[in-house]
């Protein structure tokens, strides 16, 4: 059996976006031996994503700059967690290899994920969610000249559009589900935050309607139209694209993996990982930071990674100093959830015949009469497919009020080899 490395840290930062960054500049002074990894090629997270198509604002540079200038810092990028064989231990893999590392500390910066949820003709080739999109046209997917509808809910649509509209797409209707009051509210309480007033200008689009919901989408091979609720009259629009995203949920699997304990549900049933004042999680020597304790946006990531990375080395007086910024940008997050509550009618988007579970081909109508979760896996394949519910589950949780079960190894694709090695303990000791 292949011998599997053992290494060991001090602090271990899972999550290299802005709440993981800056947590990670924050303990280094501390002197600490900090490993940060992530999933992706580089550090940046969500909203600093790199790739053929993306320019990185100075910001992103700057943090990368920062964690590249301690030397007790080291980036582990393109790096998956994939169980938690012991207390004080995760398995990673990456490219090459698998591997156990251990740590005294750990600060969970996971993130968040798009809501996605299924309407007629989710499944066409050419739909995707508005922050898949992003992703895609960043890493290179070209869209120039392409007619595009956004539609779901919050300012990541805008954001979405803008990153379109900069790859030379043509953004036909932007489709904001929250109503006209909404999301005039919203705009009126954006001066106490003065950037994202700015930013909200700089993203202001003539095709941006409020009180508008998918119904469906049309095509054969690939998607053709879309029909629109709009302020209650429907409209179809041609186009060659559809982004639709309906908000954020925290990414809370390895924490609940490890036992942390998490809030209760949000006004669309998601939940995040709980944590106080000093962004302790319910266990001790666990932190948590950013979007995974509830979407927020990255100003409020930032400063609540710094609070973590501070308090996680001890460094109480530092921590504190930062609890004005972050309560700053917690004013901002309830008024965000306040503001694109997704409303009711949105629960009434898939059809009896709608994929709910697109990787195991579940109707609507097949899960209406289940209890649960564990009924809708055991008895109609739901969440059972490649995307081991991630999708699915989060649609179902919505849609029907469903918990979702306890995550269970692996959290992600593995290979072999490296499940061989956790199983073989042959350790190698490596610092
Ligand atoms: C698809 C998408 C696009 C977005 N685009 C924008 C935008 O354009 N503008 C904007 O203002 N906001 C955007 N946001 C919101 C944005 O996520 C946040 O404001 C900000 O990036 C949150 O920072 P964070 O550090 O909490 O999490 P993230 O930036 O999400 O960083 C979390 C990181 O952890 C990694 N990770 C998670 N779990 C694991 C694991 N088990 N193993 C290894 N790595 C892991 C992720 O890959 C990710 O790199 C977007 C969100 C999403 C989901």
């Amino acid at each position: 059996m292949t011998a599997m490395a053992l290494e060991h840290c001090d602090l271990l930062i899972v999550g290299a976006g802005p709440a993981g960054m800056a947590a990670a500049v924050a303990a280094a002074p501390s002197g600490a031996s900090i490993a940060v990894i992530d999933d992706n090629p580089a550090p940046g997270g969500q909203i600093w994503r790199d790739g053929p198509g993306a320019s990185l604002p100075a910001a992103a540079r700057k943090w990368r700059e920062a964690l590249e200038r301690h030397a007790n810092i080291r980036v582990c990028s393109g790096t998956r967690v994939v169980a938690v064989p012991a207390r004080n231990e995760l398995l990673l893999e990456d490219a090459e290899r698998g591997w156990r590392m251990q740590w005294k500390k750990l600060i969970l910066c996971t993130g968040a994920r798009e809501l996605l949820l299924p309407f007629p003709g989710w499944t066409l080739p050419g739909v995707t969610g508005a922050g898949g999109l992003q992703a895609l046209i960043k890493a290179g997917l070209p869209v120039e000249g392409e007619r595009i509808v956004i539609a779901g809910s919050g300012p990541l649509l805008l954001a979405a559009a803008a990153t379109a509209r900069a790859a030379d797409a043509k953004v036909v209707r932007i489709a904001e589900q929250a109503a006209f009051a909404a999301v005039a509210g919203f705009a009126a309480s954006l001066p106490r935050w003065p950037g994202k007033a700015v930013q909200a200008m700089t993203l202001a689009d003539p095709q941006y309607r409020t009180a508008s919901r998918i119904v469906s989408a049309q095509g054969g091979a690939q998607v053709e139209s879309v029909r629109l609720l709009q302020g209650g009259r429907g409209v179809e629009i041609d186009c060659d694209r559809i982004a639709c995203g309906f908000g954020l949920t925290p990414n809370t699997q390895l924490g609940r993996m490890l036992g942390c304990a998490l809030t209760p549900a949000d006004e669309n049933g998601a939940q995040a990982l709980a944590v106080d004042a000093r962004q302790a999680t319910s266990l001790p020597d666990i932190h948590a930071a950013g979007e995974c304790t509830g979407f927020g946006g990255s100003e409020r990531a930032l400063a609540q990674g710094t609070i973590a990375g501070y308090a996680a080395v001890g460094n109480e007086r530092d921590a504190k100093q930062h609890e004005g910024e972050r309560a700053r940008w917690d004013a901002f997050a309830a008024q965000l959830h306040r503001s694109f509550a997704l409303a009711p009618g949105i629960k009434q988007m898939p059809q009896p015949d709608t994929l709910v579970c697109r990787c195991e081909d579940v109707p609507f109508s097949a899960l209406a009469d289940c209890s649960g979760w564990t009924d809708a896996k055991l008895h109609r394949r739901c969440g059972m497919g490649a995307c081991q519910g991630r999708v699915c589950g989060d649609a179902a949780q919505f849609l029907f009020g469903w918990t979702p079960p306890a995550p269970r190894p692996p959290l992600s694709p593995a290979r072999i080899a490296t499940l061989a090695g956790l199983a073989g303990h042959a350790d190698v000791d490596r610092q």
